[in-house]
């Protein structure tokens, strides 16, 4: 007989481990209150449009207005989002959730003339404006919303453009309708004799499988499915791409990379160097997989031997309070101030601990300006989990500084740097595991799951983003995007990145149709410069190099208030440069050498 375990209800969960929403709305009467009160300002918004040129003051006035209406919305948005993901099944809160989706619609379409109309102001007039002391701390503000002047068109041109969005991104709509909705997987047996359907998430987790017989049928069932499809994909995936070149072109960049990097106002070199940096660094792939093949014992590795962990997962137990009390610990090297806000963290109401019925899977760090920092976990006692509660108090604490030290209109944080401070925290605990832990099984754990965190981020983005810069590439200067000619490519880039010790299965080849992320136009890089700028602090601040915690603060502290590698760049990384990069290899160098002499043994 099966015995099914049932998740618990919501209401069966112990009120301690239930974050506390009471401490942003009280009760759902002030959200209905407050929710009234943004409907009313934002009908009132609109009275001012067409009044920003006119003087300082009423420049500033206009955009407080705008934001103040932007922060109301924010809290509006951060209580029905975190009711409604605690459990899904309420429909009370998916209400709100909806409700609240239209307000942001709404405000959305009634501020729309804020840039423009900054933008329709004289430069020069412009300057003269920010002179005025009433304006001191707008200035930035106003730089991010004009430093790429040159390449928006009149308001004309903009608002045909904008227009045209929803046929723009017609590419990326089909493709997620075709891989979410009409693609049908055959059913596959894992080790213990269960049957699965394929979809994306099962694959992932029969690629895990010991077994090497359930690997190879996930893989060769999967893109049979895929590969079946290849021409669908490549005419959605080529779409997306003329997308990106044409409104490069049409804004005077000269490329598609140019401008998706210009937005985030990140210089092309930043990503030109994680390229040349990471192609430098192969043979460490190299070998990480040749050591991948040993200690499987395989006589050839294929493709779908690359995520099978190599190390058994320990049996301790975690429970949630272990948990915290290693993370405090790991997270002591960054002085009693940073760890003064993780403890408040851990010992207020402010994470979401146990799954139960209803509540959306995975983890994340929300809340708002106006709130503390919140986490929504889905606690297991796995040393995984651990990581999980590093990794989201770094997005907490990053929030808490963010937030406390700068206005609301600095007072969020690029996706650039977002990573950086989680993935910085998950280095931070790696080495404290390291240097606490005496068990072998557990240190081959802890350093295989370093290695496998640093071949899925560094390379397997690095590589994502080159692919998708040859294509963009490719397709500027005429080429057609066939499915022949994509594949062709990525099968050689593929072979070029995991090299010689890996036989590279035709299948690979196709891996592009399957990539959400390329409709994201130039984003998965950041994953690769995050990790490994977050690999370079972790090691500036466990060896205690002078300044590196005032420095880190410092980061955490500056939010929007200045340009991302500007933030950077004081907080010791020049990320146009590749010192930081190589530092990260050694660290992967040395650790696939630990852990080399740790199998040995
Ligand atoms: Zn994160």
């Amino acid at each position: 007989m099966k015995t099914v375990k049932q998740l618990p209800l919501r209401s069966e969960i112990p009120s301690d481990l239930t974050w506390d929403l009471t401490l942003v709305f009280p009760s759902d009467a002030d959200f209905e209150a407050a929710f009234k009160q943004a409907e009313l300002a934002n009908q009132k918004i609109k009275q001012i449009a067409g009044t920003l040129g006119q003087s300082a003051s009423s420049l500033k006035t206009g955009i407080d207005q705008v934001l103040a209406l932007y922060r109301q919305v924010d809290k509006l948005s951060a209580y029905a989002s975190m009711k409604n993901d605690q459990d899904t099944t309420n429909s009370h809160y998916q209400a709100y959730q909806a409700q609240v989706e239209t307000l942001i619609a709404a405000v959305n379409a009634a501020t729309a003339f804020l840039e423009p109309e900054i933008l329709a102001i004289a430069p020069q007039y412009l300057k003269q404006l920010e002179q005025d002391p009433l304006l001191q701390d707008y200035q930035h503000f106003l730089d991010m919303i004009t430093i790429n002047r040159r390449h928006i068109l009149d308001q004309e041109r903009e608002s045909l453009l904008a227009a045209a969005g929803d046929v723009l991104d017609n590419s990326s709509n089909i493709f997620n309708i075709l891989d979410n909705s009409d693609l049908k997987f055959p059913n596959v047996t894992d080790e213990n004799g269960q049957e699965y359907q394929l979809s994306a998430g099962i694959y992932d987790t029969l690629l895990e499988s010991p077994d090497v017989t359930v690997r190879y049928q996930a893989f060769t069932n999967f893109y049979q499915v895929y590969g079946q499809f290849k021409n669908t994909f490549a005419a959605t995936l080529a779409g997306e791409v003329k997308k990106n070149n044409y409104l490069a072109q049409v804004h005077h960049y000269d490329s598609a990379k140019d401008q998706a990097l210009a937005e985030n106002y990140i210089a092309p070199q930043v990503y030109d160097t994680l390229i040349t940096e990471v192609n430098q660094h192969l043979d460490l792939l190299h070998q990480y997989v040749a050591l991948r093949r040993r200690v499987l014992n395989l006589p050839q590795l294929h493709m779908y031997d690359l995520y099978v962990p190599l190390v058994a997962k320990p049996d301790c137990d975690y429970t949630f309070n272990t948990a915290k009390e290693i993370v405090q610990n790991a997270l002591a090297v960054f002085g009693t101030d940073y760890l003064s806000h993780v403890e408040e963290i851990f010992t207020g109401r402010y994470i979401d601990v146990m799954e139960n019925q209803g509540k959306v899977s995975g983890a994340y760090s929300g809340g708002c300006y106006d709130s503390a920092p919140y986490e929504l976990l889905n606690w297991q006692n796995n040393l995984d989990n651990v990581y999980t509660l590093a990794h989201e108090t770094g997005h907490s604490v990053h929030s808490w500084y963010t937030r406390h030290y700068q206005p609301y209109m600095y007072g969020d944080y690029p996706i650039f740097l977002a990573e950086i401070a989680s993935t910085t925290n998950e280095n931070i605990l790696t080495e404290y595991l390291l240097q606490t832990q005496t068990d072998p099984k557990v240190r081959a754990y802890v350093l295989n799951y370093y290695l496998d965190s640093f071949k899925g981020t560094v390379y397997r983005q690095t590589q994502f983003a080159q692919f998708e810069h040859y294509i963009h590439q490719s397709a500027a200067q005429g080429q057609a995007l066939t499915a022949d000619f994509m594949s062709d490519y990525y099968g050689k880039l593929n072979a070029h990145y995991y090299g010689p010790a890996v036989i590279n299965d035709p299948q690979i080849a196709w891996e592009w149709t399957r990539i959400p992320h390329f409709y994201m136009d130039y984003y998965v890089y950041q994953y690769a410069t995050g990790f490994a700028a977050a690999s370079y602090l972790a090691k500036q601040i466990v060896t205690q190099q002078p300044q590196a915690i005032t420095k880190y603060l410092n980061y955490l502290k500056a939010g929007n208030s200045n340009y991302p590698l500007n933030i950077m760049q004081e907080a010791g990384i020049d990320m146009t440069k590749g010192e930081y990069l190589k530092t990260a290899f050694a660290t992967f160098a040395q650790r696939l050498n630990e852990l080399k002499t740790l199998l040995k043994q």
